[in-house]
């Protein structure tokens, strides 16, 4: 599986495994064992039983996810009923915050479920909440400019001029094109 890193988030990233291939949007996260794929690519050490136990579950929050994402970076607002259906699982899976005492000063945040055993879990929810309800990340959360791409990432640049999910694909085709030549 392709899998694509140019979120800049893992939630981002996350949202990101829903993509365009060959001309159609395709989920990547076929089975627990891509699900387990991606972790691994993202160097987060993340028990492969814990995974595939709660594929679907994954699968939801990861939809959940992307339709928030989406809504924003392409409509520039929160969707209220997409963001509901957020509420909705983190109610339904008692889905909540655990402060551990942490070593040697710092305590350390962690979300958990009993019915999501996994520290999967715990990554996604922090970075999307870090996201949605951070005004200056979800300001620079913006959709790819190729029209033919739905990947979405943060734009970490100084002047906040990034167009692309990535340069070598999307970049290079567009400005290949004579379209681009001839609007500009
Ligand atoms: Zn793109």
């Amino acid at each position: 599986m392709n899998f694509v890193f140019v979120g800049g988030d893992v939630s981002v990233d996350f949202s990101n495994t829903i993509k365009i291939v060959n001309g159609s949007k395709t989920d990547l996260l076929a089975s627990p064992s891509s699900l387990y794929n991606w972790t691994q690519q993202l160097e987060l050490d993340i028990p492969y039983e814990s995974l595939d136990v709660n594929f679907q579950y994954f699968k939801s929050l990861r939809n959940l996810i992307h339709n928030c994402f989406q809504d924003f970076a392409y409509k520039r607002k929160i969707n209220k009923e997409h963001l509901n259906k957020f509420n909705d699982f983190i109610r339904q899976f008692d889905i909540h915050p655990n402060i551990l005492p942490g070593l040697p000063m710092f305590p350390s945040l962690s979300y958990e479920s009993k019915q999501i055993d996994s520290p999967l879990l715990h990554h996604i929810v922090k970075s999307f909440l870090d996201v949605i309800t951070d005004e200056y990340t979800l300001d620079r959360l913006k959709p790819c400019e190729n029209d033919e791409c739905v990947l979405l990432f943060v734009d970490k640049s100084k002047n906040k001029a990034r167009r692309w999910c990535s340069m070598t694909t999307c970049g290079n085709k567009i400005k290949a094109s004579r379209f681009y030549y001839r609007k500009r």
